[in-house]
C-alpha cells in the first residue's frame, strides 16, 4: 500500500525552499496526509522553478493536470515537451501561483512570436496578393 515516492528541493523565486515529494506513478485521490505534505525550508538549495526541466533544462514544462490536494496546496502533474520529462508533485499555493505567472509569460511570448510570424506570413501573402492584382490574375468570382 506505501507508494514508491521521491523528496526534492525546490526553491521559489523568493528564495523560500519547499520540499516536494514525488510519487513513482499515480498518486491516490487522497493526499491530505500531514507526512506527504511539503514543508518549508531553509532557502539553501539552487533555485529550480517548476517551469524547469529537471532532465534539459527547458524552461517550457507545463501543467499537464491540476489537483486540489488540500486548501493550499495542489497536486500538479508536469510534462516538458521537450525531452517528454514528467514527474508531479504537491506544490503550495505560492509556488502555483509563481508557476501560473511564469505559464502567462510563457503564453504571452508565444502569442507575441505568434503575431509577428503571423506578420510575416501575412506581409508574403499581401506582396503575393498585389502582384496577382497587378497582373489582373484575381477576379471578382475569387471572392
Ligand atoms: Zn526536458
Amino acid at each position: 500500500m506505501e507508494q514508491e515516492r521521491s523528496v526534492r528541493k525546490v526553491t521559489l523565486s523568493s528564495g523560500r525552499t519547499v520540499e516536494v515529494v514525488y510519487y513513482g506513478d499515480e498518486a491516490p485521490a487522497g493526499l491530505a496526509e500531514p507526512g506527504l505534505v511539503e514543508r518549508p525550508l531553509l532557502p539553501d538549495s539552487p533555485l529550480r522553478p517548476l517551469h524547469e526541466c529537471e532532465h534539459c533544462d527547458s524552461g517550457l514544462v507545463y501543467p499537464t493536470h491540476w489537483d486540489e490536494a488540500s486548501e493550499e496546496h495542489w497536486k500538479v502533474h508536469l510534462r516538458c515537451p521537450n525531452c517528454e520529462w514528467r514527474a508531479s508533485g504537491i506544490f503550495d499555493q505560492e509556488i502555483v501561483e509563481h508557476f501560473d505567472e511564469q505559464l502567462d509569460q510563457g503564453t504571452e511570448v508565444m502569442v507575441r512570436d505568434l503575431k509577428r510570424l503571423m506578420q510575416a506570413n501575412m506581409s508574403e501573402e499581401i506582396a503575393r496578393f498585389m502582384k496577382a492584382l497587378e497582373a489582373d490574375a484575381i477576379l471578382p468570382e475569387d471572392f
